[in-house]
């Protein structure tokens, strides 16, 4: 990351769910990665990964943390977000086959489908196109009881579609502003590109 002047302090939620592999990426995408368990962690850094894991269980443990109310409210400024997986449910604005308490962020217009890719298939892997991403290299995507976008509203780009199968079609890549969420785990390939993308995100932010 030669062009890029400043390396951006990034967060990782790290509360649970694959905190490490998310900080290994974003250090190999040129930012500065921060685990962020702490108010005052949270407060210091320029942009968040929530990562994946399980979202009802971040959920909990955000009220646990206390950690729930200021995240919302740095999202609220402004603040560039990424989620991957239980990440994307976290910043969504309605969450469907969930439990009752389950808290979201409402960070990103759209409906979310927990584990939509059915019991069968708890993870698979396929190539994706992503747009302003991938252009032309496909990227792999693995899928771990990944969710789907079921409904986006008007100011949400769709950045990546499944491309086939029984599930062709359906949404798994989104931005909204500063805000950008996948279905599938980039952090635990070697492929760097969406992380790098968000990176570029967050330091056109700040500079
Ligand atoms: N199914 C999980 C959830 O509901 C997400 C899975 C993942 O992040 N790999 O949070």
């Amino acid at each position: 990351m030669s062009r890029r002047s400043t390396s951006p302090r990034i967060g990782v939620l790290a509360l649970q769910g694959d905190v490490r592999e998310h900080l290994a990426a974003l250090a190999g995408a040129g930012a500065t990665p921060v685990a962020v368990r702490r108010r005052a962690e949270l407060e210091e850094v320029d942009g968040l990964i929530i990562p994946g894991g399980e979202s009802t269980t971040m959920s909990r443990l955000l009220g646990v943390f206390d950690l729930y109310e200021p995240l919302r409210a740095r999202l609220a400024e402004g603040m560039p977000a990424y989620g991957s997986c239980a990440g994307m449910i976290m910043l969504a604005s309605e969450i469907l086959d969930t439990r009752p308490d389950a808290r979201h962020l409402d960070a990103l217009d759209i409906t979310v489908r927990r584990n939509a890719f059915g019991r069968q298939v708890e993870s698979f892997e396929t190539d994706v196109e992503i747009e302003g991403i991938t252009g032309g290299h496909p990227m792999r995507a693995v899928f771990i009881r990944a969710p789907w976008v079921e409904g986006a509203g008007d100011g949400v780009q769709v950045l990546a579609r499944v491309p086939e199968g029984p599930a062709e079609g359906r949404i798994i890549a989104v931005r909204q502003g500063d805000v950008l969420a996948t279905s599938f785990h980039p952090e635990v390939t070697g492929d760097r590109r969406v992380h790098e993308y968000f990176v570029d995100m967050v330091a056109a932010k700040i500079e």
